[in-house]
């Protein structure tokens, strides 16, 4: 069994570092706030007091934090993940950064002797429950190759797709289809519901038809109650949303559906809702069209 070090216990990385645990490995973590460490330990995980301290008893280091600066805090900032490597080590991000702030912590993590992939996931919370998440992955593949039984604990499709930040522009390719997807079934509830229809039924055609696709699916029984209880919160959402623009302008590639819905996601963050599900957008577009429900 490995020795696993694992750094954020959001709601990712609580349920994924979980999963090691159960699959029987050694594993050690770090959290900024001590607290929500707690069910992680209980399980049997062992604290460490710094990243440092993680890097330092683990060999395989994973990270899973919000995004690129909290990143470069937990690899880069003293007594970070940096500073307790030896050569040899492996340290694995599952976050959701840009290929600009991926470089920028892999530089760090090689100038140790050790190799870094990214493996960011796509599925959310339950999905990381149930141990059922897609995890793209891309760096040394012999790295890969050793880290296969740690991400097979955690995912149930793994995909190598490159050796440098490939996983990093599909996981933002990813996220924009998705958020898109959800602006649009915001359109369609919308129009359905202000003709008279009834939500619920709506979305139990939308979910069986053509365009039912996993994450409307996922998203239909929120939208049928008008409750956004956060799985993938609206923040997070823009947050991609503003990565896969910056990829886009290094790479020269036009984004007109995606800059739509991220002035929807805008809307949701202005009025309050930064924080619910990001399926949050069909209450936003509600409003605008004066339903009340
Ligand atoms: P989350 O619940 O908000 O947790 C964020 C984690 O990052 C917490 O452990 C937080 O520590 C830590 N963190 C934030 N800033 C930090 C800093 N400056 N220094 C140290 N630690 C810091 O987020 P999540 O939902 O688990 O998402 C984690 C990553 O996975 C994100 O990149 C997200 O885009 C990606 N992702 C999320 C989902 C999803 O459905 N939620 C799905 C796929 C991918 P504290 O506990 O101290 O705040």
């Amino acid at each position: 069994m490995a020795k696993v070090g694992w750094i954020g216990l959001g709601n990712m990385g609580s349920p994924m570092s979980g999963n090691l645990i159960k699959a029987g490995h050694e594993v050690t973590i770090w959290n900024r706030t001590k607290a929500k460490a707690e069910a992680v330990l209980a399980a049997g995980a062992k604290w460490a007091d710094t990243p440092e301290a993680v890097a330092e008893s683990s060999d395989f280091i994973f990270t899973m934090v919000s995004d690129g600066p909290a990143l470069h805090a937990v690899i880069l900032d003293g007594n970070g993940v940096a500073d307790g490597l030896a050569a040899g080590k492996i340290v694995i991000d599952m976050s959701t950064v840009s290929p600009a702030e991926s470089v920028k912590a892999s530089k760090a993590v090689e100038a140790k002797g050790c190799k870094f992939l990214r493996a960011p996931v796509t599925g959310s919370t339950v999905l990381a429950q149930n141990a059922t998440l897609g995890i793209l992955a891309s760096g040394d593949r012999a790295s890969y190759d050793k880290a296969l039984p740690l991400f097979e604990a955690m995912g149930k499709n793994q995909f190598y797709v490159g050796a440098n930040e490939e996983a990093r522009v599909l996981k933002l390719s990813l996220n924009m289809m998705i958020g898109t997807s959800m602006q649009m079934l915001a359109e369609a509830v919308t129009l359905a519901e202000k003709a008279g229809l009834d939500v619920a039924q709506v979305c139990d055609v939308i979910a069986g038809s053509a365009v039912g696709s996993p994450v409307v699916g996922y998203k239909v029984a929120l939208v049928s109650a008008g409750q956004y209880n956060p799985a993938f919160s609206v923040k997070l959402m823009m947050k991609d949303f503003d990565l896969a623009f910056d990829a886009a302008k290094q790479y020269g590639v036009p984004l007109p559906i995606t800059a739509v819905t991220r002035q929807a996601l805008q809307s949701a963050a202005a009025t309050g809702r930064g924080d619910k599900d990001f399926s949050v957008l069909v209450q936003v577009l509600e409003e605008q069209a004066n339903i009340k429900r």
